[in-house]
């Protein structure tokens, strides 16, 4: 496992130009195959998304490392990641920043997740059952929030949880989505479209 992880940094990441040594150290030690369900354990250094039940995917390893990149994670960050899914994206900005909070809206799905975070050592990390589109008011503001499932548009409460200074990463649309990159500098959002992608929908919770 741990040649075929080696790899998938070389071959599916270093050589899409992604630079950043703490991300590609993180993608080096996470153990993806632990994350993704047992039947797709072959697969899971393999470079697509995977099915993780309830009709949701784990991302393609690319574009979780570009997404991970596109935060400017120095170690000491507070993020916030909406779309806990099977935590392996969580598990990847453990190891690149300092405390992640995460919010899951299926429930069993997270309650795996925060299983197999806990069990595999990344204590950094919380997992919350609950709607993304309300953030997590409590454990505002963040330097970094990061979505792992496309809204229509993101939502204003987030952008709002967000700190002076701080970026926020997120797939943006429903049939068309882009994913954006916005920093938040002297109270205005500056935007930044990177590439298009096909994420699941953000849920609208009740
Ligand atoms: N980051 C995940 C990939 C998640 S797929 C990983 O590394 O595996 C997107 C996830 O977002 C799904 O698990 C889905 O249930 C969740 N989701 C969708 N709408 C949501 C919402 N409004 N709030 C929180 N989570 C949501």
């Amino acid at each position: 496992m741990e040649k075929l992880r080696e790899k998938m940094v070389t071959e599916q990441i270093e050589s899409r130009g992604v630079t950043d040594q703490r991300v590609l150290s993180a993608m080096r030690k996470v153990e993806r195959h632990a994350f993704v369900p047992d039947q797709y354990r072959s697969e899971a250094y393999a470079d697509h998304p995977l099915p993780i039940g309830h009709g949701q995917t784990i991302s393609q390893p690319y574009i979780v490392a570009l997404m991970t990149e596109l935060c400017e994670l120095q170690g000491d960050e507070k993020v916030l990641e909406i779309g806990t899914g099977s935590g392996y994206q969580a598990a990847v900005l453990a190891l690149t920043a300092k405390e992640v909070y995460s919010i899951e809206i299926v429930e069993s799905l997270g309650k795996r997740a925060r299983e197999k975070l806990s069990g595999a050592g990344y204590d950094n990390v919380f997992v919350k059952i609950g709607d993304g589109y309300l953030g997590w008011p409590e454990k505002a503001p963040f330097d970094v929030i990061i979505l792992t499932a496309s809204p229509p548009q993101i939502p204003q409460l987030l952008i709002d949880q967000l700190k002076e200074g701080g970026i926020l990463v997120a797939p943006e649309g429903e049939y068309i989505q882009q994913l954006v990159r916005l920093e938040k500098r002297n109270g205005i959002i500056h935007r930044r479209n990177i590439t298009y992608v096909r994420f699941v929908p953000m849920i609208r919770g009740r």
